[in-house]
Parts: C-alpha cells; structure tokens; sequence
C-alpha cells in the first residue's frame, strides 16, 4: 500500500493570526477523519514550531525548501538538519517556483536532496512542465529528465523518503487543472521512469498538484497511480482544505 498524502503548501502566505485559526479548524476536522490520508502542513519556515504545536497529532510539518549544503556561511537558508530538529518530517524541493525565481538547476536540487535524506526527511520532489513544453509534446521528456537527474544519488533505503509532486507549471495558481487523464498518463510514465531508475516504483507515492480544488480533487485522485495532492491556494482555506483531504 502506497502512503496516501495531502501536502498544504502555504507559500508566502500567513500569519501566526492565521495558523492558529487555519489549524484549529483544519485539526478539528482531521480528528474525525478516518481515510487513511497523511496530512502535512507546510508553513513558511518561521512558522513551523508554531503550526507544530498547534497541529498535534492530526498533521505533519514541513519546510517549503531546504539549503543544497549541510551548514556554514550561508545568509537567509536553512539545513535539512534544522528542520528536522524543530519537528519537520517533510521538506518540499525543485518547486518551479524556486526554480523559475530563484534560477535552481537540477544539479542544485539533487544536492537538495542528498541533504534531506542524510537528515531523515521526507522529500517531496516536485517536476514539471512550462505550457510550452506540453504544447511540443515534450511533457513527459521534461519530467523523465528532472526525475533522472535530482534523484540520481537516491538508493536502497533511501526511496522511501521520496515523494513525487507532479506539478504542471502551467496549471499552478492559474485555475487551470491538468485533465485526470493528462495527470494519470504522466503519473504513470513517471512510475517506469522510477522503475528503470531500480526504484521500487509502485510504493513511491505520487502526489499532483496546480490548482486542486474541492470540486476536482475526486476525479484526480481516484486514478490509479495518483497518491494524494500537494495544494496551494486551497490550502489557506480550512474547508476546501479539509474537503480536498476527504476526497482521498
Ligand atoms: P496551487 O499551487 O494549488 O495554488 O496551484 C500548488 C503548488 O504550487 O504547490
């Protein structure tokens, strides 16, 4: 059995105002929820103690991103180690936010998660790709590459830190959702991908994400090869969150 997930990714939103009113809500709706979904809250990182102690048992934590490095002179970053130690299990890596914005090549996201698994978390990959490349047919080359190259020093023990987030850039934050069908004809080349890359392929979890909403979080998530979702805008919303983590 595959980990079922739902990952909030609250970006740069929030507020200490905000997590103690998204997370008391949130929480009190996962106490009665018995499907089996592993649920984690993914704040900016000033916020992660906070969200913690307010989630309790009902959710996990994570940091949006982690340093490629393991410590040291390193302005405004934070290590793999550091947020294990205040309570993360999850750290999100390769967003295309970060890669997009903040120029992250494949290389420096494979270092990303050298670090993260020498610190025990949890990773979740994200890949992608632009309009563009769909719109040449060149989808699944551009995640089969990224996949390739951030994951190329993962072995043994270590593919069961890693969760994949499928994440067409063109569908996040836009409105526009991947078709279930698109998402699953994707999720299921990334799964031969794993394979070939001696992964064990059908117990790597994989989530989809870019613009998860109430109202099509049921037809994504009932395809055979897609674990759960990693949600953005939903996610500051304790309804529609709490919606889409019932529809797994
Ligand atoms: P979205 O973001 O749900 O707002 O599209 C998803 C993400 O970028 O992780």
């Amino acid at each position: 059995m595959r980990r079922k997930i739902v990952a909030a990714n609250w970006k740069m939103n929030g507020s200490n105002d905000l997590a103690k009113a998204l997370i008391g809500e949130v929480g009190k709706g996962l106490a009665t929820l018995d499907n089996g979904v592993e649920v984690v809250i993914i704040p900016p990182a000033l916020y992660v103690s906070r969200v913690r102690q307010l989630a309790g048992s009902e959710a996990g934590v994570g940091v949006q991103d982690i340093a490629p490095w393991s410590q040291g002179a390193y302005t405004g970053e934070i290590s793999a180690a550091m947020a294990a130690d205040v309570g993360c299990q999850f750290a999100i890596v390769g967003h295309s936010e970060r890669r997009e914005l903040f120029g992250e090549t494949d290389a420096v996201i494979a270092d990303k998660v050298s670090q993260g698994l020498a610190a025990e978390l949890d990773l979740i990959l994200c890949v992608g790709e632009t309009l563009a490349q769909r719109e040449a047919g060149l989808a699944v080359d551009v995640v089969s590459a990224q996949l390739k190259e951030a994951l190329k020093s993962v072995s043994g023990s270590g593919w069961k830190h890693i969760v994949i987030a499928y994440e067409p850039v063109w569908a996040i934050g836009t409105g526009k959702t991947a078709t279930a069908e698109d998402a699953q004809a994707v999720h299921q080349a990334m799964r031969r991908v794993l394979a070939d890359m001696g992964a064990p392929a059908q117990e790597v979890s994989l989530l989809y994400g870019g613009s998860v909403k109430p109202d099509n979080a049921a037809e994504l998530f009932a395809q055979p090869d897609i674990d759960g979702g990693l949600i953005g805008g939903a996610s500051l919303k304790a309804s529609d969150f709490l919606a889409i983590c019932e529809a797994v």
